[in-house]
């Protein structure tokens, strides 16, 4: 048995702990925690030393580590392991028989009883993503019990921790065959080209899935739709599918072109008919206004921080006066699509913000619905933050 470290909690942080909160991070315990290996066994105890959980060190962006067990005597091998990733895979298995949809979440980090790794679906393929050193030390049991518990084409994998949690480019081909790229996936009918070798993102968010089919079957027909943040276009894609009048997509990015005309094709689209404008999104705007264009829908989803040459943007202080942006070039009765994935703030607060960018540009609103987490982006009640997502259809009135 490998040697566990000791850690003390933070007095005020016992009771969540013993609820099943799983994070570790400086403010929540006492014991500072040096000459511990990346991934060496951590038992969390309360102040007069009693078990509260046990979990193991690893550095991310947030917190120092994971709690996976609050069972004393319950080791962290393969065992746990393949059990954790086998409850996973079978609260999944309508979406493995789905031939509409071959692209999912199949294990979703602490929500699946394991923080600081993921596991994505690409038809046949999978993705692993390790957010530090401590969660890739257990690479080798994730290995074998995906070898075990799946028949796989290929399996690629992400290191999102390698200096200061930027990713660097390297072969993220792991075992089996590799495809030929782009990977062509349905979602919900709808293709899309995935690159699993080709730097931290892979062509489309799947998180957004029930939000592209909305805007697809409900909010397109006949629809101007301005997509911001576009990246490759999936949202584009999704409303051109529904029958947008003309899609437009903004990214500053110069890769969002080919990939966006990409996207387009393989789903026998037209792309010279859309724009695509690689331009900054801020500057887009304030033509627009200049042009007097506006939109039907207006689709926004930034990044919670971006910083170009003249703006830097964090979705926790600016989404307010990204919304007044929006709002001033979408139709009366039009529909604006507002998304962030900053997890430093709730739907609540996003709420806040919406009626406050009504209220300043002296405008009327009411939300139609909201989004959040699809079901394979499993979250745990007992930490809120891991639900990240907030999506709200706004219409102007
Ligand atoms: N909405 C996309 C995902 C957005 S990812 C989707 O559903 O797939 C964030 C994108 O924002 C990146 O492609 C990045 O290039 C772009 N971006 C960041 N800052 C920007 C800015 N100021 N103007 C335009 N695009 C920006």
């Amino acid at each position: 048995m490998t040697k566990e470290k000791i850690v003390k909690a933070s007095p005020k942080y016992i009771q969540h702990f013993l609820k099943g909160f799983p994070l570790l991070n400086k403010e929540n315990v006492t014991t500072s925690i040096e000459n511990v290996q990346d991934g060496g066994i951590l038992k969390l105890v309360d102040t007069h030393d009693r078990f509260i959980a046990k979990g193991y060190f690893g550095l991310q962006n947030k917190g120092i580590g994971w709690l996976l067990s609050w069972k004393e005597h319950e080791e962290i091998d393969k065992e746990f392991i393949y059990k954790k990733i086998q409850a996973a895979i079978n609260q999944r298995l309508h979406f493995y028989y789905n031939e509409d949809t071959t692209a999912f979440r199949v294990f979703n980090g602490e929500g699946d009883g394991f923080g600081g790794v993921t596991i994505d679906y690409f038809d046949g393929y999978y993705l692993i993503q390790w957010y530090s050193k401590g969660a890739y030390s257990f690479h080798e049991e994730v290995m074998e019990s995906l070898r075990e518990l799946t028949e796989y084409k290929g399996i690629y994998q992400k290191k999102r921790f390698a200096q200061e949690g930027k990713y660097v480019d390297e072969d993220d081909f792991v075992e089996g065959t590799r495809p030929s790229f782009p990977l062509l996936v349905k979602e919900n009918g709808v293709q899309f080209a995935i690159y699993l070798n080709d730097g931290a993102m892979v062509g489309v968010f799947l998180d957004q899935r029930e939000v592209r089919k909305r805007i697809r079957d409900s909010y397109s027909e006949g629809k101007r739709v301005l997509n911001t943040f576009s990246y490759t276009g999936a949202f584009s894609v999704c409303a051109a599918l529904g029958g947008a009048s003309l899609t437009t997509s903004v990214d500053l990015a110069n890769r969002s072109l080919s990939k966006t005309i990409e996207q387009f094709s393989i789903n026998g689209i037209d792309y010279e008919a859309q724009d695509i404008i690689v331009e900054d999104v801020f500057k887009y705007f304030k033509y627009a206004v200049k042009k007097q264009l506006s939109f039907d829908v207006v689709i926004l989803d930034p990044p919670s921080f971006a910083r170009s040459k003249k703006h830097t943007f964090s979705a926790a202080k600016d989404y307010k006066d990204l919304l007044k942006e929006a709002i001033a070039i979408t139709e009366k009765n039009g529909t604006i699509v507002a998304s962030t994935n900053c997890s430093t703030f709730n739907m609540k607060k996003f709420k806040g913000f919406i009626d406050t960018a009504f209220k300043e540009t002296n405008g009327k609103y009411k939300i139609l619905e909201e989004y959040s987490l699809p079901e394979d982006f499993k979250t745990l009640s007992q930490y809120k933050q891991s639900d990240y997502l907030k999506v709200a259809f706004i219409r102007k009135l």
